[in-house]
């Protein structure tokens, strides 16, 4: 079973190499991303991946027509939330098993792969029959029995960096996944907690860069819940996949106005295209495609 950083750990699989983590500079490091295939789709291949949708899934008109629309402008696969980790109890949870329905029916239209939190160990069985890949949230990134329990299943498991994790912590967190079996683990930076209040999360570029030296796995980034507002998206997102990133995971709603959750930071469908139209200049300068993709086995 390959590990997940190279040779040159030192304590676990995972305590990596340079200055920033632990470090034995004698050994040899092992950075070269392992693809990992997304139903259709692919992440840590030479083209870019664009996971697009709605925070949460509220209904089916509103599910089927952003999928329609980010299909068409460029995305290789569909997010939506049916479990909201929602930080008031008050607040919208999610459609729960209903948006799974709705995510199965938006994938048969759209061909696109679903991914999906799943936050719930008792859950995992049920969307992983349904999903392409199981998002773990950055709230859920140290609860070890839901990484045990999805690292028991073989789907992919998107996972993001906890509010005030280190890098060393998210390795970590992906090694509990990895023991169980289950190698296809998407590394994702959605921002992290820091003393600046002008952006909801601090978008750690370094990140990118870092966890792409030290380590196989595909990296992606959320530039939306980093951000907090729609207008700081774009150049996030330009910046991560500047740095190295392999793909981007990107909230967009047809009317974020009146989204359940996180409207301030969703795209509408315009601002969702000129994304696309402004990244493929960067992919190119940094040797990377936004292309339409297949996996090759
Ligand atoms: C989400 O993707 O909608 C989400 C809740 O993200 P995070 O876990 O990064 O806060
Ligand atoms: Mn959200």
């Amino acid at each position: 079973m390959q590990k997940i950083v190279g040779a040159r750990s030192r304590v676990t699989s995972f305590t990596a190499t340079s200055a920033a983590l632990e470090c034995d500079e004698s050994l040899q490091l092992s950075s070269i991303t392992k693809p990992i295939a997304m139903g259709e789709a692919v992440v840590g291949g030479t083209a870019l991946t664009i996971i697009a949708g709605p925070c949460s899934v509220e209904g089916r008109g509103m599910l089927n027509d952003t999928a329609s629309a980010v299909r068409r402008m460029g995305a290789h696969a569909l997010r939506g939330g049916a479990y909201k980790p929602r930080t008031s109890p008050h607040s919208f949870q999610g459609m729960g098993d209903a948006a799974l329905d709705l995510l199965a029916e938006a994938r048969a239209e759209s061909g696109l792969p679903i991914v999906s939190e799943v936050m719930d160990p008792r859950h995992v069985e049920r969307m992983a029959s349904v999903v392409d890949v199981l998002q773990i949230g950055a709230r859920s990134m140290q609860n070890y029995a839901l990484l045990a329990e999805v690292g028991r299943t073989r789907v992919p498991v998107l996972l993001k960096r906890g509010l005030s994790a280190t890098i060393q912590e998210l390795l970590h967190a992906a090694e509990h996944i990895r023991v169980q079996g289950n190698e296809a683990i998407i590394l994702c930076e959605r921002g992290i907690r820091t003393f600046e209040p002008s952006t909801r999360n601090t978008l750690d570029v370094s990140a990118v860069a870092v966890l792409k030296a030290e380590t196989h796995l595909p990296v992606i980034v959320d530039p939306s819940h980093a951000a907090g507002n729609a207008s700081l998206v774009t150049p996030l997102a330009l910046a991560a996949i500047a740095a190295g990133a392999d793909g981007l995971l990107i909230e967009v709603h047809p009317t974020p106005a009146s989204a359940m959750s996180d409207g301030e930071q969703s795209l509408d469908f315009a601002m969702f295209g000129d994304l696309m139209r402004r990244l493929g200049p960067i992919a190119n300068a940094v040797g990377r495609t936004l292309a339409a993709q297949r996996m090759v086995a």
